[in-house]
Order: C-alpha cells, then sequence, then structure tokens
C-alpha cells in the first residue's frame, strides 16, 4: 500500500477522511491509528510524512521519487522520527530526547514528524511527556500514534488525537493478495485463516518449518483417526522436535484447531469453509467417519485448553500428551 488509492481499496473509511483533510489543508495535529497487525498502520503513517514533505506532491498523493518521499520510506528523513518500544515499552527518557531535537528548528525546514510504534506500550511518566507535547500543539508539529490495542492510550491523549479506526482485512481481498504474490489457492486459504499480515503470511507459505509443521500435523491427525497407542511415540520423537519454541507450539495447535474445524465443516456439508484440507482429501472423510460431531465440538475445546496451558507455560511435553488422552478417549 503505497499510495492513497492502494489504501482506498482495503480501507476505505480512514482514506477518505485524511485524504480530504489534506485537501482541505486541515491535516490534523495528532492522529492515533488503531487496528490489528497488518491493517496498514505503518503504511499510512508514512502516506502522511510523504504527503506533508513532497516536493512534487500531485495535492494529495506524494511522488514517491522525490529525495524526500524516498528519505521517509528508508526511515532517514531528518524531520520524521520513529519511536518504538526499547524492550517491552518506551520510556519517557526516549520521549524527552525527541523533544530536545524538537525544540532546534527543523534541520531542513520547520516541520516536523512524529510517529509511534505501540503507543500503548508508553509508560505513564513517557505518556505524560506526549500530553504535554500535545496540549501545545505547534502548527508545525504532526503527531502518528500506532496502535493494536487502543484501550490501553490514556484518555486524555485520546481526547487530543483525531482517532481513524482500521477495519480487520477482508479475507477474500487478504486471499486474492495472496495468490497475486504467488502463494497456491489452498496454502492461501489456509494463511488468510491464521494471520491477517500480507507480510507474514507470505513468509510462512515459503517457509519449510512451517511446511514440515503442517504435514506433521497431517500424521497426527492420521494418528488419532486409527486411536493408536503410537502417537505417543509420534509425539515424542517426531512433533516436539519440531516445534521448539513456544511459538511454534502455538501455531501447531493453531493448524489442528482449523483442521478440526474442517473435519466438522464436512460433516455438514459446508465444504466451502474448508482451509486446512482440500475437498478431496482422503483423510478429511476419515477422519470425518472416525469423529462424530459431537466429540468434535469436544475435542476443539481440548485443542482451545492445550493453548490455553501452553500459555500458562505448562511444559509441552505434557501438554500435547494430554490433548492425544483426551481427544483419543
Ligand atoms: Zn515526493
Amino acid at each position: 500500500m503505497k499510495t492513497w488509492s492502494e489504501v482506498a481499496e482495503v480501507q476505505p473509511l480512514a482514506s477518505k477522511v485524511i485524504t480530504n483533510s489534506i485537501q482541505k489543508d486541515r491535516i490534523s495535529h495528532a492522529y492515533l491509528l488503531q487496528g490489528e497487525r497488518g491493517t496498514g498502520k505503518e503504511e499510512i503513517a508514512l502516506l502522511i510524512a510523504k504527503v506533508l514533505f513532497c516536493e512534487s506532491s500531485d495535492g494529495t498523493e506524494p511522488c514517491q521519487t522525490c529525495s524526500n518521499c524516498k528519505r521517509i520510506d528508508s526511515h532517514n528523513h531528518p524531520d520524521v522520527h520513529w519511536i518504538e518500544p526499547e524492550g517491552k515499552s518506551i520510556k519517557k527518557e526516549q520521549v524527552e530526547s525527541l523533544q530536545k531535537e524538537f525544540t532546534y528548528s527543523g534541520l531542513e525546514s520547520n516541520r516536523k514528524v512524529y510517529i509511534i510504534k505501540d503507543a500503548d506500550t508508553l509508560t505513564t511518566n513517557a505518556s505524560n511527556r506526549i500530553l504535554k507535547f500535545l496540549e501545545e500543539p505547534s502548527r508545525q508539529t504532526t503527531a502518528i500514534m500506532l496502535t493494536e490495542n487502543s484501550q490501553s492510550i490514556i484518555p486524555t491523549i485520546r481526547s487530543r488525537c483525531q482517532v481513524i479506526d482500521l477495519k480487520p482485512l477482508n479475507p477474500i481481498y487478504f486471499k486474492e493478495k495472496l495468490i497475486e504474490n504467488g502463494v497456491n489457492h489452498q496454502t492461501a486459504l489456509l494463511m488468510s485463516a491464521l494471520t491477517n499480515n500480507i507480510q507474514e503470511a507470505i513468509e510462512w507459505s515459503e517457509n519449510e518449518w512451517f511446511a514440515e509443521a503442517r504435514k506433521l500435523v497431517v500424521q497426527l491427525i492420521e494418528m488419532l483417526c486409527k486411536n493408536t497407542e503410537d502417537v505417543y511415540l509420534f509425539i515424542h520423537s517426531h512433533l516436539l522436535p519440531h516445534l521448539k519454541e513456544r511459538k511454534e507450539q502455538e501455531k501447531a495447535l493453531d493448524l489442528l484447531l482449523l483442521a478440526f474445524k474442517d473435519i466438522l465443516y464436512y460433516h455438514i456439508g459446508n465444504e466451502k469453509a474448508l482451509v486446512f484440507f482440500d475437498p478431496a482429501d482422503a483423510l478429511l472423510e476419515k477422519a470425518s467417519m472416525s469423529f462424530s460431531q459431537e466429540r468434535i465440538l469436544k475435542c476443539l475445546n481440548v485443542i482451545l485448553q492445550a493453548k490455553r496451558k501452553l500459555k500458562q507455560n505448562v511444559q509441552p511435553t505434557l501438554v500435547f500428551e494430554q490433548l492425544a488422552l483426551q481427544i483419543q478417549r
């Protein structure tokens, strides 16, 4: 999403509100862009900054080729500052050093933009510093705050910002974008169920770890269908060695959850909703014969419980063993 017209395809309302204010020369002093991962917060922040500095914009669309546009793209523009968490939070010192820089006149103009990523991680002290800054707006300074979790932004900051809500990506649009990027249809379906970040989806679809994890989940389902004791050996010697980190274990459970949802969809004849299995997959038919609808619902519950246990740091071996035990019971 490098232009407003591209943003408009995904976030029509946000694009309209912001481009209108650009046309009327009424760009806000402070924006709060709130939306899930992958909804375009950073792209929109970059576009606002480019519009403000571009040497030959056509009014709303920046040219993308002048030195200001290019330096903003590469985060190298001296008057466009990015702040992001150092460790888990954005600290008062980070805001102070930004403000110190701002007291000198602009390096190349008087205009300045600061973009705060993960603004919900501002500490209380850092929030108060920002607030002071917002209370004395200068015509030339624009703040753009980005967050996935706007409830954690203190109300006094929120009320001084123009709040722009970004909508979750439409799954059909998402799937089409992935296919345009060379991802095959079946994988694109699966990815649109797992994430709403296009970059992440493309990375996973090319990633060997992910392909192997998907294969292992298929094998796990085959074993669960057979109701065999071998499943424990499989978990120890094949599955868990591939799932070294907690994130990987969670991802495997997400895949298993989608697979069981598919088995349920197959049962009720909603094959259009399948994301993990191809409708012609023999294992899908086999699994739907092995598991009644009632048992599938129970399995879905058991998988969700397993995800919670991982979050509570229960040992992964134990989590996966209990999962197999409860599914086979
Ligand atoms: Zn430009």
